[in-house]
């Protein structure tokens, strides 16, 4: 059979900031060597007009969701098997049913043999479900399979599923537990991959001490330099900090969220504590780490001065790079659920609409308007990549300028504005325009 495995974009762009997709990686290993198979990423390529193949196949996730549907209907022939899976799966199955024959849900480990088999003999199911007992296959690079070269960062995972729960979080809609590579494995797969820098994909590379210690003594003798993200629990820890450091790190990404301790309630965000922040903060760089900060705004407790806190806490902070986000309901996450009991969504399922646009607001907010979260927001990222603000960052924290780090600190965010730039009001996938997704999308303003 002929393959064609697709990396979707939110919308038709070439991007600057996509990293490896390192599914690619695993469905290679799991696909049996008769089948032939081409993999596709929209982020770093135009797709064709036509494809030709037995299989498309599809990883989705909720902000991809309708740009997977517009190309499953554009690219669908007579005998072609369209196949989708990824996050959105997990929680939006029958609504993907209406564009793919066939759903999997759960891990491609479990799922994506079981259906080429049934390919094979013409009968693929409508969907196949995995559970979270596979382990967990190494990505390291297969040749063929990354054409494009992504910065030349490579990208390993080494767990899925968080400890946590916050409210707005997609992560426990797929996984409800925590499986984790042993360090050798780790260190094997890190030892395979030609490139040197690298990027941790996990949502939270640190699930308890003595785990983070054996994986950092691992992987300190590779020499690789590398970037990850963690909770706040990881931060409070010195000696785990400078193991970090002396394993390669050299940047943290963190959810900070809020500093609005009612906020991080209402997140379920028990990790963090507002008043630590700042001791936090110095803390990683007194270790040369930078600090990559996520935001989230809009809450039920935020207020309309949250955006200048926020946004001042950030730069006097020197963070090196941001994301100013507004809440998102994703659906199944228990904010969806919230928003949704209280009448508040605007759209039905924003995802699908054929009006709404990125950086949009999708919900009611308590104490502002949808209009102020979005134009708050915008306004704190683009002033949070001005020249101005980028050289007060830089030169106000010592270790950003240190050799090894002002490269990593300039590029970040450059192709951070820049991405922000070109991604902000776009149209999400495109229009779908039809009449069965039209009844669920219509548009409510506040008040109405
Ligand atoms: S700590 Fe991060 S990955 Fe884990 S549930 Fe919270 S937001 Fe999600």
């Amino acid at each position: 059979m002929r393959i064609i495995f697709l990396r979707l974009n939110m919308f038709e762009h070439i991007a600057t900031d996509a990293m490896k997709p390192i599914l690619f990686g695993i469905i290679r290993q799991l696909t049996p060597e008769q089948h032939e198979i081409l993999f596709l990423d929209e982020r770093a390529e135009r797709l064709p007009e036509t494809l030709d193949c037995d299989i498309l196949a599809m990883s989705v996730e909720t902000y991809t969701a309708k740009r997977a549907y517009i190309l499953a209907k554009k690219y669908r022939r007579p005998g072609m098997t369209i196949v989708m899976g990824g996050f959105h799966a997990a929680v939006c199955a029958k609504e993907m049913l209406r564009y793919a024959d066939t759903v999997l849900i759960g891990d491609a480990e479990e799922t994506w043999r079981p259906f080429l088999r049934d390919c094979e003999q013409k009968s693929p199911k409508a969907i196949y479900s995995g559970g979270e007992r596979s382990g967990l296959i190494p990505a390291a690079d297969v040749p063929g399979v990354y054409r494009h070269r992504y910065h030349g960062i490579g990208v390993c995972q080494i767990s899925r599923g968080c400890k946590f729960n916050c409210d707005f979080c997609s992560i426990k809609t797929m996984y409800h537990c925590v499986r984790r590579k042993s360090p050798e494995a780790v260190a094997a797969e890190l030892r395979a991959m030609k490139e040197r820098v690298l990027f941790f994909a996990d949502d939270n590379l640190f699930y308890d001490r003595n785990s983070a210690m054996a994986l950092l003594r691992a992987i300190t003798p590779l020499r690789k330099r590398w970037a990850c993200q963690i909770s706040m629990d990881a931060a409070r820890d010195d000696e785990l900090l400078a193991a970090m450091r002396k394993a390669g790190c050299f940047l943290v990404l963190m959810g900070f969220e809020s500093l609005n301790a009612d906020s991080l309630a209402e997140m379920h965000k028990s990790a963090n504590i507002v008043q630590e922040y700042e001791a936090l903060i110095r803390r990683i760089y007194s270790h040369g780490l930078m600090i990559y900060g996520t935001f989230v705004l809009g809450c039920d407790s935020d207020e309309p001065d949250v955006f200048e806190k926020t946004f001042d806490f950030a730069v006097r902070n020197h963070i090196a790079v941001t994301n100013f986000n507004p809440l998102i309901p994703m659906p199944g996450t228990g904010v969806y659920k919230r928003m949704e009991q209280e009448n508040r969504l605007r759209y039905a399922h924003w995802w699908l609409s054929d009006t709404y646009r990125y950086g949009e607001t999708a919900f009611l907010p308590k104490h502002m308007t949808p209009e102020e979260l979005q134009a708050g927001c915008l306004s704190m990222r683009t002033r949070f990549y001005s020249l101005s603000c980028v050289l007060k960052r830089l030169f106000g924290a010592p270790h950003h300028l240190y050799l090894r780090n002002i490269g990593v600190f300039l590029l970040a965010n450059i192709i951070s504005g820049r991405e922000i730039q070109a991604k902000q009001g776009q149209l999400l996938g495109g229009v779908l325009g039809d009449e069965a997704d039209a009844d669920q999308t219509e548009y409510r303003a506040p008040g109405a």
